[in-house]
């Protein structure tokens, strides 16, 4: 099919959530992506900081057909060795005690939201729910998380909301206040990806943290979009030197596949028992194969390499005429623009074979981490261009 027959199918049958651009993807090999019309483009946004090793990884591609070719989905009522094999994996490299895993990031969260109440409620008794999260986070689209998204834009034709959620400001004061007596959870982004590419001041976050402690909140560090490398640290948490208790991570972990996981540290670990909470598909075998080769790859030598690009990006972007400022941590890329829009370049970009994304009024990069040297070159020459 060409790009209209897809256009026409899409706006005629699909419900319109999208703003697309006008384009569809075909096919790819690593950073490189080609649309119906045969046109290629340089990924600087691997499917929304999904696609880690690229389009089409041999590696990844022959664990997924493995896997498809035992088995496709095994209820959860049984054991089955992907998942096995990716819990040890997951739980070892984020030095986790527990993990479930789910379809989503957003559902990711609901299972940390849940496990964070079960927790306050098997301790201290029915009352202490309160879940806070900061202003201009992003946490996903079910209505537990989207009340905990602390962006009005996202609120509007949906109340009434889930209670027991506050919205604070990044700073401790504003926190405190939100929390009150019966607050269980802070939920917090290490940088904030869709509101902009923002990361938290370290002070804050360790602050934030030193309190949690001492009155016994749990710390959420949302890693849907910073985990499993992405800031050139396997969590984003890691940079700021803080113990949270629980982690959710999805985007990247499964080479593009669906998959989400919530991970229980310390205090957290026996807080579900059977029944408690569930997934029809959550761990599915071939998204765990997937996951597991994508997992084993993320090791300290390659995260030196994500560190190694993301310096070499960062000081060509910061040498670009149109750039007043460069944002977020590692391969998490945030640009400040100084006369056009963020859609605007975004849109000219495309024109020119590079795909790019926006986040706010910033621009968006969120490159394959196994991106090349010719292919930074090549994308960050569009952009220079496009900027000038
Ligand atoms: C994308 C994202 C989510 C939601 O993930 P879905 O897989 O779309 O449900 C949650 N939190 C953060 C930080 C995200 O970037």
């Amino acid at each position: 099919m060409n790009y209209q027959q897809i256009k026409q199918l899409d706006d005629e049958y699909g419900a319109k959530t999208f703003a697309r651009y006008p384009v569809a993807i075909e096919r790819g090999q690593g950073a490189e992506l080609y649309d119906t019309e045969g046109k290629r483009y340089i990924d600087f946004g691997a499917g929304i900081a999904v696609n880690i090793f690229g389009a089409n990884d041999e590696e990844w591609k022959q664990a997924v057909i493995a896997q498809l070719n035992k088995i496709q989905h095994v209820s959860n009522l049984y054991y089955n060795e992907a998942q096995a094999k990716l819990s040890e994996l997951i739980c070892t490299k984020a030095g986790a005690r527990r993990v479930f895993f789910s379809n989503s990031g957003a559902e990711a969260n609901e299972c940390a939201f849940k496990a964070a109440r079960k927790y306050s409620y098997l301790k201290y008794g029915a009352g202490r729910n309160k879940i806070v999260a900061l202003k201009n986070s992003f946490h996903g689209r079910t209505l537990f998380t989207l009340t905990a998204t602390g962006q009005d834009a996202f609120h509007r034709y949906y109340d009434p909301f889930v209670g027991g959620v506050a919205i604070a400001g990044c700073d401790l004061e504003s926190v405190k206040k939100a929390a009150g007596r019966d607050c269980c959870a802070v939920v917090i982004e290490c940088v904030q990806g869709e509101s902009g590419v923002t990361e938290l001041p370290a002070a804050f976050v360790k602050a934030l943290s030193e309190f949690c402690r001492e009155n016994d909140i749990l710390l959420i560090v949302d890693e849907v979009q910073t985990g499993l490398g992405r800031t050139g640290k396997f969590f984003a948490y890691e940079h700021y030197g803080v113990a949270p208790d629980l982690v959710t991570t999805a985007k990247g972990i499964a080479g593009g596949l669906p998959l989400g996981a919530c991970l229980f540290y310390e205090k957290t670990q026996d807080v579900y028992a059977p029944g408690d909470h569930g997934s029809t598909f959550g761990g599915n075998p071939v998204a765990c194969a997937g996951s597991h080769s994508i997992l084993s790859r993320i090791t300290e030598e390659f995260l030196l390499e994500v560190q190694g690009k993301s310096a070499y990006m960062r000081a060509k972007l910061k040498g670009f005429d149109g750039v007043a400022g460069v944002t977020g941590l590692g391969l998490m890329i945030g640009l400040d623009l100084k006369e056009k829009t963020a859609k605007q370049v975004a849109q000219d970009c495309l024109q020119k074979g590079l795909l790019v994304l926006t986040a706010h009024e910033r621009l968006r990069i969120v490159p394959p981490l196994n991106l090349t040297k010719t292919q930074m070159d090549e994308g960050l020459s569009i952009l220079k261009e496009v900027l000038k």
